[in-house]
């Protein structure tokens, strides 16, 4: 449980995760907000995700070599 540090969405069935965003720094965010951030390219590559997926240190989507 918590709340979205970004939209501040908050409830029991919400699940954070932690982005490291180029600007505002650590934040927890929800989803939702992740994949906004993933997306804009907005979260520092490497530190964030988790499984490995961002190989590419430009955090390209589909660089996954
Ligand atoms: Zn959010």
């Amino acid at each position: 449980m918590g709340t979205c540090e970004l939209c501040n969405k908050s409830g029991d069935g919400l699940s954070l995760r932690q982005a490291d965003h180029k600007e505002y720094g650590r934040k927890w965010v929800c989803g939702d907000c992740w994949t906004i951030l993933y997306d804009k390219n907005s979260m520092i590559p490497g530190t964030t995700g988790g499984g490995g997926a961002f190989s590419c240190p430009g955090g390209c989507r589909g660089c996954k070599v």
